[in-house]
């Protein structure tokens, strides 16, 4: 039959072609790495081999979750299963941030992009692998840069608002102190007639007061407004992409990070940019604190608390708080660092207020210090769905 000989020459020159592909593939700094449908490691590209720190023969045959950090790492076999079943793409054709675990344990965050190929009866699957910690180092100075570029132009618009306010409030405060003036001289002659005019005085005065009230409350309005619209979205990803951007140049190279994220309370009513700012904050101060420790984790943590609300917890393995910051945790300008500036703790409990949360501090099951904060939950009861 022509059609069977046919397949069996295209079978045939399959290992080839691989072979030729492999050959081809190792010439790309990124990594690649083809897993079968139960998660085996088929093909490991020396871009692999040089960002992962194994060689292709220790890694074929072996489960592909050991080059991720939990709690991918427990849950990629079910996440196969869970495309094979449904059909579902959550990360095939569609890509992703997130982080990935080298030999050595340590973390660093990826661009991670899911093909998918089948050859006969064999459902391949291709990873292709950008390692982001030199991009994520440049977007990360580009935030820091866009913060004090809004820090700038808000103390700016302060210094614009400061003089209009100036200027708005002199008039009824002038007037607040002419009538007082007038009443205490009116009083030195207490007639019937200088009493009515103190008393029409004092009217005037309450109104004049009242007036200056107003135009502070407009300006804290004014103020307020500022960029806080908040959306719906995903903790898992916030966190993701957190620790993508925290983990940067490095950092978590000897770090065991993990998370384990409540999915039933994924949604958050959050501004976005400032979460993962509270995030990268917390990340990294945990980072820093364990610049010493023999045993360096951390963990990131999510549970529903008082059904709308949802805690995040960031906990470490370092050596704890200093007795003496404990209680001015919050305080701007408080730092036990040679170079600290003392505001990311603070930049946080404003965030965290401004969202109608609270976030506070208490030693970690780990020997160092965990750090809570709430926000409000986006997830919808199935009843009033
Ligand atoms: P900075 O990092 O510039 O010092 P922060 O406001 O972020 O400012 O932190 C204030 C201080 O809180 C730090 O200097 C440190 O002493 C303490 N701190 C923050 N996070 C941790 C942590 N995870 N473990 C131990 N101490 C911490």
């Amino acid at each position: 039959m022509a059609g069977g000989t046919d397949q069996n020459l295209e079978n045939a020159l399959v290992p080839e072609r691989i072979n030729n592909l492999h050959a081809l593939i190792d010439t790309v700094p990124d990594a690649m790495v083809v897993i079968d449908n139960k998660g085996a490691i088929i093909s490991f590209s020396k871009g692999a081999e040089k960002m992962f720190g194994y060689n292709e023969a220790e890694v074929v045959g072996e489960n592909v979750s050991m080059l991720m950090p939990s709690p991918d790492r427990e849950a990629h076999d079910g996440y196969i299963r869970h495309y094979l079943e449904t059909g579902e793409r959550r990360v095939i054709g569609i890509g992703r941030v997130t982080t990935a675990r080298r030999r050595d344990g340590g973390t660093f965050p990826i661009n991670l992009s899911v093909g998918e190929l089948i050859i006969g009866d064999d459902h391949l699957f291709t990873g292709f692998i950008r390692d982001m910690s030199e991009q994520r180092e440049t977007e990360r100075q580009l935030h820091i840069l866009q913060a004090e570029l809004a820090h700038v132009s808000r103390i700016t618009s302060m210094g614009t608002l400061a003089n209009s306010l100036a200027h708005e409030l002199n008039q009824p405060l002038t007037a607040v102190a002419n009538y007082v003036e007038a009443a205490k001289d009116l009083l030195d002659q207490p007639s019937a007639e200088n009493i009515a005019m103190v008393r029409e005085a004092l009217t005037e005065c309450a109104a004049e007061a009242i007036r200056a009230g107003k135009i502070i409350y407009r300006l804290r309005e004014f103020i307020m407004r500022g960029d806080t619209v908040r959306e719906i979205a995903s903790m898992s990803r916030l966190v993701k992409e957190a620790t993508a951007l925290a983990l940067v140049n490095g950092d978590g190279r000897d770090v065991d990070f993990s998370s384990r994220l409540d999915p039933s309370c994924d949604s958050v009513l959050v501004v976005p940019v400032q979460i993962q700012q509270v995030l990268v904050n917390l990340i990294r101060n945990a980072l820093e604190a364990m610049t010493d420790s023999r045993t360096k984790r951390i963990t990131i943590t999510s549970r529903p608390v008082d059904g709308s609300k949802v805690c995040v917890s960031v906990s470490d393995s370092g050596p704890g708080l200093e007795p003496h910051i404990a209680e001015r945790l919050f305080h701007p300008f408080i730092s036990t660092k040679a170079s600290g500036m003392g505001l990311g703790l603070s930049i946080c409990h404003t965030i965290i207020n401004a969202h109608g949360g609270k976030i506070g501090a208490e030693p970690s099951d780990m020997g160092g210090t965990t750090f809570n904060f709430t926000l409000s939950s986006a997830e919808v009861d199935e009843e009033d769905g």
